[in-house]
């Protein structure tokens, strides 16, 4: 938890991302107990409802992650999914707000990010809301879709919703999930992996999107609480605050820029121009999935393996094979330059932030039937 207590900010993170997500595998366990009520209202559902299920989801990161659990059982809009767009003041059309009304399972990520979706459901449409799942209230960091929890708590959700919906499909909705959370893992893998081989991991961000992957991937937040501050209210930044930030970046406080080119400004820019004569890597991150990538793994993964070699340009070169498997060495190897610096309490703070980081074999603790 240090990682989060340091950085105060208007988006304050979700502390529990966990514990909620935990608490959800809890009643969906207890819901399997009851399985012939359930089994009963359900088929009276499904004498009426057939064919595919029609989703409507807010964002496509989202709707990416419902397809891939649905597959053909679902018929999945998005309807927000463009990366040119500025997300947190997107005005959706008409049209859009009588797709949702119309849907059959309402996708949203919540968290004041897309409450126009929520509004517009209709009075029998489900809801599958990431802000729900995993306890996020408006005012928290909303960028769930980078947060694992939150993705593995939405995953469980969507399948649990899906075969309400089609009690017969229950089968495929289950060996959807299974073979997504088996991608997912080996995704929580290479992150571990790599922090297991790198120590004080820093970055500085534009606006907070990637909150919950840098977290994951255990870098902390160097970003200048002013600047950071503004920006989460959607406010102008004081030439101040802008300077703090640039002084940071020359200082090499900060290891790499996270640049959300989705919110980009005039201070924006200019702080991608001091990362660039400071020698300080850039990445850019949008908040929509941009079209290039199919699914929410292969998206995060690819920003994953950009990060990777920004921080680390030899990263995995002639070790591609054994990154995710020889851990236990690389880390008793690796780990040795940081005793030289043990007076920084940061990096062991990092560590702590993302408590399962170092053991992604705890996957499995958030899912509720480990047995089946
Ligand atoms: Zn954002």
């Amino acid at each position: 938890m240090g990682a989060f207590g340091m950085q105060l900010r208007s988006w304050t993170p979700v502390r529990s991302l966990a514990a909620a997500v935990a608490a959800v595998g809890l009643l969906l366990v207890s819901a399997c107990g009851s399985a012939s009520d359930d089994d009963g209202r359900a088929q009276a559902q499904e004498e009426t409802r057939t064919g595919a299920i029609e989703v409507v989801s807010s964002v496509n990161q989202w709707g990416s992650l419902a397809k891939e659990i649905g597959g053909d059982a679902v018929d999945v809009t998005s309807i927000l999914s463009s990366t040119g767009v500025d997300a947190h003041d997107f005005e959706p059309k008409t049209s859009d707000l009588a797709k949702l009304s119309r849907a059959e399972i309402v996708v949203a990520n919540g968290a004041g990010y897309d409450t126009w979706a929520t509004k517009s459901r209709g009075p029998d449409a489900t809801l599958v809301s990431a802000a729900q799942i995993v306890g996020a209230m408006d005012g928290d960091n909303p960028h769930l879709w980078f947060s694992k929890d939150a993705r593995a708590g939405m995953a469980k959700e969507m399948a649990d919703a899906f075969s309400k919906a089609r009690p017969k499909q229950r089968k495929r909705f289950a060996a959807n999930l299974k073979a997504w959370q088996q991608r997912e893992h080996e995704l929580d893998e290479r992150m571990a992996s790599f922090a297991d081989t790198h120590d004080d991991l820093t970055y500085g961000a534009t606006e907070s999107v990637a909150y919950y992957l840098m977290s994951d991937m255990s870098f902390s937040d160097a970003t200048p609480k002013g600047y950071a501050q503004a920006v989460a209210n959607g406010g102008e930044v004081a030439p101040a605050d802008l300077q703090t930030f640039q002084k940071a970046i020359e200082k090499g406080d900060v290891g790499i820029l996270i640049n959300n080119t989705q919110e980009a400004s005039d201070a924006t820019n200019m702080l991608v121009g001091t990362a660039g004569r400071s020698d300080v890597p850039v990445v850019d991150i949008s908040e929509q999935m941009p079209d290039d990538y199919d699914t929410l793994v292969d998206w995060i993964g690819a920003l994953s393996d950009s990060i990777f070699t920004a921080v680390d340009p030899d990263y995995g070169k002639d070790s591609a094979d054994d990154a995710g498997t020889d851990t236990g060495d690389e880390k008793a190897n690796t780990t040795d330059p940081s005793s030289e610096s043990s007076g920084n309490a940061d990096g062991s703070q990092t560590q702590t932030g993302t408590d399962d980081a170092g053991d992604t074999g705890d996957t499995g603790d958030t899912q509720p039937d480990p047995g089946r």
